[in-house]
């Protein structure tokens, strides 16, 4: 089997709180007639989103004509062949996981398998979920509550909320330190949404890598009775010292990594004991088998491993396949409750997600397929889809 084309196409619509909702597609085109189709993160503000899909473009020529059951060899070339330009980094290492997903679903289609079944085998049928919540334009502890509760009624077993959008908001949007008032704002809406959800619910918080150094440590200390699941990104993710630093300080689980790609850049974040808990980002890390390498670096450490996740679909469907496949999976992000056609966008086994968990699919491949119809509906600032 040889690979004959290489197209990508950009899909999504802003809506209010969802993200990074404007996902990269890649399609992968053989000369038997088998397609595959992987995603990735489209690399930048939603007002432009083609930075990846350039880049991908860009890998097109080496892929031609390469066949596409070789996905390691395939992977390592693109990666070790472009390092002066940069492939370790966004939105070269974003196009090659789009890449390298869509050719593990070329893959899983040749051989009738899902893909799971190329990694091992799985450890679970369902995987768990945590729900990615936002109050909204109200800032109070009462409607952080509120939301927190929709999401348990849900049928979620943990939630996440950030707490860098809100007073801390209003502070200089440079130095990022938080001030008395500020902080006793966040470590009130972080008790509120303690009380309402009781112990038995995980809550995690996200900070987004924008706090200082002592601004992080006061805030993690301040919540350790709390019992968090974890507390994301308290300071940026440039300095692994700094958040090492935090993690020393403080009894609050400590957890970072969705600005952190491929196994070499988590392997530090370990061996240097920056965090608790690793979060990739599947459509950024470096693909399937590398985030189950990054997994099973983790692992070694007792560490366990939460994805990030702002994904359609079919991302979430290749990370669920993945984390299916690695032992130390703990839960993943679903970052759509507010994107109301998500679940449209993709054909396969439904609902996707159902009482905070998705099945791994069984189908050959990653298992969900782009509605046509759907997607060309949907395509991005004016782009064609995969022509
Ligand atoms: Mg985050």
């Amino acid at each position: 089997m040889k690979i004959t084309d290489v197209q990508a196409c950009v899909i999504g619509r802003p809506e209010p709180h969802s993200g990074g909702s404007v996902w990269t597609f890649v399609r992968i085109y053989t000369d038997e007639g088998l397609v595959g189709t992987g995603e990735c993160n489209s690399a930048g503000p939603a007002a432009s989103g083609f930075a990846t899909k350039e880049a991908i473009l860009t890998l097109k020529p080496r892929l031609i004509g390469q066949d596409p059951m070789n996905v390691g060899p395939l992977y390592e070339m693109l990666r070790r062949s472009g390092r002066y330009g940069g492939t370790s980094n966004a939105p070269i290492i974003f196009a090659i996981t789009g890449i390298e997903n869509a050719l593990y679903d070329i893959v899983g289609k040749a051989l009738g398998v899902p893909v799971y079944q190329l990694l091992g085998g799985k450890y679970r049928d369902k995987i768990r979920l945590y729900a990615d919540c936002h109050a909204g334009e109200d800032e109070s502890p009462q409607a952080y509550a509120e939301k927190a509760i929709e999401a348990v009624e849900d049928g979620y077993s943990a939630v996440k909320f950030d707490v860098d959008h809100t007073g801390v908001g209003k502070l200089d949007r440079f130095n990022w330190t938080v001030g008395a008032k500020e902080m006793s704002h966040i470590i009130n809406l972080v008790q509120a949404v303690r009380e309402a959800i009781g112990y038995e619910i995980d809550l995690a918080i996200d900070c987004h890598g924008q706090f200082d150094l002592p601004s992080a440590i006061t805030f993690t200390k301040a919540v350790e009775n709390l019992r968090l699941l974890w507390v994301e990104e308290p300071v940026p993710a440039e300095n692994i010292d700094a958040l090492a630093q935090v993690k020393a300080a403080t009894s609050t689980v400590i957890c970072t990594g969705e600005n952190q790609y491929t196994r070499f850049e988590f392997l530090e974040l370990l061996q240097r004991q920056a965090c608790d808990i690793i979060m990739p980002d599947l459509a950024k890390a470096g693909g399937i088998m590398e985030a189950k390498r990054i997994a099973e670096i983790a692992d070694a450490f007792y560490v366990p491993i939460a994805p990030h996740n702002v994904s359609s679909p079919l991302g979430m469907a290749a990370a669920c396949q993945v984390m299916a496949s690695v032992p130390n999976f703990l839960l993943l992000e679903f970052h759509g409750r507010d994107i109301t056609w998500w679940e449209d966008l993709c054909d396969g086994d439904k609902p996707f997600i159902e009482n905070g968990w998705m099945q791994v699919p069984n189908k050959p491949g990653i298992g969900v397929e782009l509605n046509d119809e759907v997607a060309k509906s949907l395509l991005w600032n004016g782009d064609t889809y995969f022509d």
